[in-house]
């Protein structure tokens, strides 16, 4: 089912890669990038300050052209995210005041952390009717953009108008009590295949199911959205997400469709699948540290072949392992790297051969990987035939698809299978993103190895980069088990390591443009950050590489100017039916208070701009379109 890769060491392709990379990371990058930065323009036919973006006739994406700073001479775009005038073009004045009532209610903490309970009473005393209808007037109408792909589509276009595209987001979840949620998670965690556990030494107790897990309002839940109950269920929600990647097609020309992996298929299979894909990965560590190669980046670590039959001989192991490693090739390979080391897990005839590791402690060898079970088979190519077809609709629709994040424990299998997708359908363009969360101590890892399995293979890297949605849950189940944090230590540190990835990425585009991505996040310095480093690297919006992305109802101060000064620009527009998205509105407002209190910028702008129509006679300004 997994693509098959010989165990070649370097191609030249990627040393020359390395080459470059290592020539930029000595500051001689600009040499390289100037000289096809001028090539570029010249090519665009002079062209590269056009909209980005498809607008409807009779406007320019460039409306506010105006208001941003272009540094002509040096060719550079800066935009500005104070104007509140700019920003809020796009609402009418009761919108503004809507914006300010529910920022300042979630900057309460008692509001956010007692929100179900409070929206419960609610629905009690109003009557579902009423209360649906303040919610429409409040919360669901800041962050949900309506009930159906039809009744959306205005707000999708108006947003267009004023350059900003969507990221469509079918966000319903089951609303189930505490009591049946915990259950339901429980069951969908517990094993199919046998609690036997081996290769202890390279085992991870992050891949484990935990009763706390189950608890669906406690501070280690949330990780599954979708309950698992069938396969049956799993086949609705990818309907679901087809008619959403269908409904992206007919709204707009270039938009993005957003999916949860753990939607479409057992958590249990997810969580099993990333022990495997860790321990593999673990086992490779412990290998380059035998090696004395620990203590450099991941990448560059390299399994000298014929050290490594020494060493597995010398612990009783039998057979050829050399000839194993290479993929049983008669060339002169000496050496493997991670990359690959992960690509022998896909070649599935060969693993049972593999599954025999040292067992240090013991001295002994023992087996690794526990073989899946028929089930857990049946599983693995269940689940990735439904992203294999969501992937084909979006391709057809001319959609995006975007991978979410979702909680550590899932996300190697998440990434695994979103990796294979992508090798088959991001061979012409990219269609399929994946999302990194770079609140993780890995995140970096991650990145730098799938953007150089993506040049060695010769596909479109595409990614989403992220902070991180899920860290308070992933601290308190890390201590409750006690294995390692897998966040960073602290906000600065996850600050680092987002510009580190995205730098990485950036200066891939400008090397091999077959790399994306799409800078997701509400954070001004980061937008900022990623400009200032388009204009150096001569990175231009229009050739639509760099892709930026927030939440509907959220900082249009940086949404706005962006589609304005021509940049492609994008918002998660979450729909569905009121009482079914109210789960999803409840996790956002937690996941995001810690935002939503910093939202003061936000709220100072949307002060500034009711003033102003106040003022100048124009409150009951409509936005034209
Ligand atoms: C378009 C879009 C798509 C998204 N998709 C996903 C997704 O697929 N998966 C997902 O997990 N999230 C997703 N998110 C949410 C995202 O991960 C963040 O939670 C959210 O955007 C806040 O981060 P920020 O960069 O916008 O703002 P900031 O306010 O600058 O950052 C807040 C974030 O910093 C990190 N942080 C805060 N305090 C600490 C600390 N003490 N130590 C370490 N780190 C800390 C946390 O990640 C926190 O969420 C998405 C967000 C957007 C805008």
């Amino acid at each position: 089912m997994f693509c098959v890769r010989t165990g070649s060491a370097l191609p030249w392709a990627a040393a020359e890669g390395h080459l470059k990379r290592l020539l930029s990371r000595r500051g001689l990058r600009s040499t390289v990038t100037s000289g096809s930065g001028s090539e570029r323009r010249a090519d665009s036919g002079g062209a590269q300050r056009a909209p980005a973006r498809s607008q409807p006739p009779g406007r320019s994406g460039r409306a506010d052209g105006d208001r941003i700073t272009a540094a002509s001479a040096s060719n550079k775009i800066s935009v500005d995210f104070d104007r509140s005038r700019e920003a809020y073009k796009s609402k009418d004045s009761l919108e503004l005041l809507r914006s300010l009532v529910v920022f300042k209610l979630c900057s309460y903490d008692f509001l956010v952390e007692n929100n179900t309970e409070i929206m419960d009473l609610g629905k009690k005393i109003l009557g579902q009717k009423h209360f649906d209808q303040l919610m429409k007037m409040t919360f669901y109408g800041q962050f949900v953009a309506g009930e159906d792909h039809v009744v959306i589509r205005p707000l999708i276009q108006k947003n267009q108008a004023f350059g900003v595209g969507s990221v469509l987001d079918y966000s319903v979840e089951e609303d189930i009590s505490q009591k049946e949620s915990k259950q339901k998670k429980m069951n969908s965690c517990s094993s199919a295949a046998g609690k036997e556990s081996t290769g202890e030494h390279y085992k991870k107790k992050n891949y484990e199911a935990h009763k706390q897990f189950g608890d669906s309002q406690g501070e280690l839940n949330s990780a599954c959205p979708y309950f698992y109950v069938e396969e049956a269920k799993c086949d609705q929600h990818m309907e679901t997400f087809i008619k959403c990647i269908k409904a992206s097609g007919g709204s707009s020309m270039d938009g993005f469709s957003a999916i949860k992996v753990s939607a479409l298929g057992r958590p249990q299979f997810l969580l099993r699948f990333s022990e495997v894909l860790v321990k593999w990965q673990r086992f490779f560590t412990f290998l380059a540290s035998q090696q004395e190669k620990d203590g450099i980046e991941a990448l560059e670590q390299r399994l000298e072949l014929s050290q490594l039959q020494e060493f597995l001989t010398k612990l009783g192991a039998k057979g050829d392992f050399y000839g194993w490693f290479t993929g049983n090739k008669s060339d002169s390979t000496r050496y493997i790297d991670i990359l690959d080391w992960n690509s022998l897990l896909d070649n599935k005839e060969n693993t049972s051969d593999l599954l025999v590791v040292p067992n240090v402690k013991l001295g002994k060898l023992e087996p690794l990987l526990q073989k899946f079970t028929t089930e857990e088979e049946k599983q693995l190519k269940r689940i990735l035939q439904r992203l294999l077809i969501l992937a084909k609709h979006a391709s057809e629709n001319g959609v995006r698809l975007m991978v979410d994040a979702e909680h550590t424990y899932f996300q190697p299998a998440i990434s695994k299978l979103t990796l294979e997708t992508q090798r088959i359908y991001n061979r012409e363009k990219p269609v399929v993103f994946n999302t990194y969360q770079c609140y993780l101590k890995e995140a970096y890892e991650n990145v730098t190895m799938d953007v150089e399995l993506s040049r060695r293979e010769g596909w479109h890297f595409a990614a989403k980069l992220v902070r991180g949605a899920y860290m308070f849950q992933e601290r308190a189940r890390a201590k409750e088990l006690r294995y390692e944090d897998p966040i960073n230590p602290d906000y600065e540190s996850t600050n680092r390591m987002y510009h580190k990835c995205l730098d990485y990425v950036l200066d891939e585009i400008a090397l091999n443009k077959k790399a994306n991505v799409m800078v997701a996040s509400h954070n001004e310095d980061t937008i900022k950050h990623a400009v200032r480093r388009m204009n150096e690297l001569g990175l231009l919006p229009t050739e639509n590489k760099v892709f930026f992305g927030q939440l509907l109802g959220m900082c249009d101060q940086i949404s706005f100017p962006l589609g304005q000064a021509g940049f492609p620009v994008y918002k998660y527009v979450p729909y569905g039916p009121v009482s079914e998205v109210m789960p999803y509105l409840s996790r956002r407002a937690q996941e995001n208070r810690g935002f939503m209190k910093g939202a003061q910028k936000e709220r100072e702008l949307l002060w500034k701009e009711l003033k102003r129509r106040l003022l100048s006679g124009e409150l009951l300004y409509r936005p034209v379109y």
